[in-house]
């Protein structure tokens, strides 16, 4: 397939370098000046539990790109996808299909502002990936995507960028029910995310606290609420034993969200706790405690914004 790869950090380099092994012509494109220039020079290391590699891929601007892509793999932080879908719109033909496996709600949506809902794909990936500096990904441990078609529809294309992805030993599979766990990855990170980027703590601090601990566990039960009034099936037991284990045993971990606050960048809340608040007043649900993280978060970005 020809693949560009819009939003080349962590992700979508660990992605784009994964297709490119796998023989597939993939070109990144992101804006981060440095990584750019360190792909180009020294091609992109990757090291993940089989060991280390570097393979050699084309890094461009959005606006440098003349290709013509059979699959746009979109991993920016959500709240760069319309600058960064807008600066290739002329590239993104009929034929061309846009995968999203970025966390948070309405990335369909705003994709759909750019390709016809026919060609989006929209997915949730578990995953991990690091920028551990320019042109250098790490990425540990197993992971899964599931991904569907955002207008529900089964197609030969569809599979064949699944088997693409699986092929390049990215597991994958084709999930109807795909929205329960892009929902369910929102309630783990809603609250999770959220109380370690409000607090700029890790996930052991919020361990430390049992109020806090029972706070995490407050928003996934609203979360999940607000999916169920969606009609969306969301399993409540099992995110909240996701957050209770990863209290117990990730006490070291930095989520995203932090990273990005510790690193001066705003932060994906709008389409986390932002869009389920949103949607819990559309659902006449009620979520403070969620609603209370968003307003923190929205400080804090607030904050970040006028440095
Ligand atoms: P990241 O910050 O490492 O990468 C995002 C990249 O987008 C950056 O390199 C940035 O320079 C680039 N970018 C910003 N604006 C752009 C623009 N206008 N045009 C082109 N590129 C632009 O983020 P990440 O960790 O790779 O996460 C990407 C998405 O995947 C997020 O939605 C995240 O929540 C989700 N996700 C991350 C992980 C993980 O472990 N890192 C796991 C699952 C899902």
């Amino acid at each position: 397939l020809e693949i560009a790869v819009l939003g080349a950090g962590a992700m979508g380099s660990l992605f784009g370098a994964r297709l490119a092994l796998a023989g597939h012509a993939v070109t990144l494109l992101d804006v981060n000046a440095a990584h750019l220039a360190a792909i180009n020079e020294h091609g992109l290391k990757l090291v993940t539990d089989e060991g280390e590699c570097r393979v050699t891929l084309p890094a461009l601007r959005p606006e440098e790109y003349d290709g013509r892509p059979e699959l746009l793999i979109l991993f920016t932080k959500t709240l760069h996808t319309r600058a960064a879908l807008e600066s290739v719109r002329s590239r993104l033909g009929a034929d061309t299909w846009v995968l999203s496996l970025q966390n948070g709600l309405g990335n369909a949506e705003a994709i759909g502002e750019f390709v016809a809902p026919q060609r989006i794909i929209v997915g949730m990936t578990t995953y991990p990936g690091d920028l551990a500096g320019p042109g250098h990904v790490e990425s540990h441990g197993p992971g899964v995507i599931h991904m569907m078609s955002a207008d529900g529809a089964a197609s030969p294309e569809l599979n064949a960028i699944a088997a693409a992805l699986n092929g390049a030993g990215l597991v994958c599979d084709v999930d109807p029910g795909v929205h329960v766990s892009i929902w369910e990855k929102v309630a783990f990170n809603g609250a999770l995310n959220s109380i370690c980027s409000a607090t700029r703590s890790v996930v052991g601090g919020v361990a430390a606290v049992p109020v806090a601990r029972a706070l995490a566990l407050a928003v996934v039960d609203e979360v999940v609420a607000v999916a169920r009034a969606a009609g969306i099936a969301a399993d409540g037991p099992k995110v909240r034993a996701l957050v209770e284990h990863a209290l117990e045993a990730h006490g070291g971990h930095k989520p995203s969200m932090l990273q990005d606050v510790l690193a001066g960048r705003q932060t994906e809340i709008e389409s986390i706790n932002g869009a389920v608040v949103a949607a819990a007043d559309r659902l006449g649900v009620a979520v403070p405690n969620t609603r209370a993280l968003l307003a923190l978060l929205r400080v804090v970005d607030g904050n970040l914004k006028a440095g």
